[in-house]
């Protein structure tokens, strides 16, 4: 082989390298923005005249989380899936560590379910029953794993001094239906509202999501039709995002034909804000005999919310008698 020879397959190689080394960083840039754009996050946006308010939310490893650490059943992983998500949504219309409380009291298998979120994106709640189950061979539906019963909605705002609660009956059991009704019937507005868990064969959360649209007074009656018909015709979030949307693309089809601008976006998760330093001061509320009872074993605490354990140790309880003492010596 001549020196131009090897030129000529030292630059071709050399380019062949470039190209697939570029081709690389491509796929790596791509996956990330995959990744990324694919968390799980909230979008809240405005249409143009200002008469719709539209929110979605992605809550995939949300209900993801719920499940492995409440060990929920499938059809407590959907029901409280769905809670968690509707709860998401409400909060999004909050300001700063607002929060919302969703209370769901049901007669069927599951018993209480509560979901818990603030304007920061933290989301938790339980179900009584996570084992709870329904035999669909039966012809039992999802709902009937809620009942007939109440739907509370508790609002912690900055401007008023003890929490704003509305509840109402629930409609359906389905939790979208029951939170549109006390949208509607406590607070007077007309909404849309979304709210799906897509599971796989194997039993494993697929995608969940939500969307809600608001109609603010004087909404033009055929952007309010419109946006029903868009939802309507969305049908499955989980499978709009197996189908490669992402929540952006969702909140173009709700909107779909008319104009909108998004006005903000975060990042949500389940967290819980229970700790060991919270328990212990929940203990020091305890009766003086109790704590005595308690003082010479260690004490394992369960936070309902998120399932996490707390151990006590002995040594903590007999500091909190010392100081209990001391406090009573002194009054
Ligand atoms: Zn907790």
């Amino acid at each position: 082989m001549n020196l131009c020879a090897i030129l000529v397959v030292k630059g071709a190689s050399n380019t062949a390298a470039r190209l697939w080394k570029k081709k690389d960083i491509m796929d790596k840039k791509s996956a990330q923005r995959k990744a990324f754009m694919t968390k799980d996050r909230v979008i809240r946006g405005i249409t143009e005249d200002g008469f719709l308010k539209v929110a979605v939310v992605k809550t995939t490893d949300v209900v993801k989380e719920a499940q492995r650490r409440h060990g929920l059943s499938l059809l407590s992983t959907v029901m409280l899936g769905r809670a968690l998500t509707g709860v998401m949504l409400l909060a999004s219309d909050l300001k700063g560590e607002e929060r919302v409380l969703l209370r769901i009291e049901g007669d069927g298998p599951l018993g209480i379910i509560t979901a818990e979120a603030n304007r920061a994106g933290e989301i938790r709640g339980f179900v009584q029953h996570p084992s709870a189950m329904i035999n669909i061979n039966a012809g039992e539906k999802l709902e009937d794993g809620v009942g007939r019963g109440l739907l509370s909605v508790s609002k912690t705002l900055f401007s008023e001094a003890k929490p704003i609660t509305g509840t109402v009956e629930l409609t359906q059991g389905d939790i979208h239906s029951d939170i549109t009704q006390y949208l509607y019937q406590s607070e007077q507005v007309p909404s849309a509202l979304l709210l799906d868990v897509g599971i796989t064969p194997e039993g494993e959360v697929e995608g969940a999501g939500g969307i809600i649209i608001q109609a603010l007074p004087g909404a033009p009656i055929e952007h309010i039709e419109k946006v029903g018909e868009n939802i309507q015709a969305i049908h499955s979030i989980s499978e709009q995002f197996r189908e490669g949307d992402y929540i952006d693309t969702l909140m173009e089809k709700a909107l779909e034909g008319i104009p909108y601008k998004e006005l903000i976006r975060y990042p949500v998760h389940f967290f819980c804000r229970c700790s060991h330093k919270r328990f212990l001061h929940s203990l020091a509320m305890l009766p003086l005999a109790d704590l005595e009872e308690m003082q010479h074993e260690p004490q394992e605490l369960v936070c309902h919310n998120c399932s996490e354990v707390y151990t006590i140790a002995p040594e903590e309880i007999q500091n909190l008698l010392e100081e209990r003492q001391k406090q009573q010596t002194l009054n």
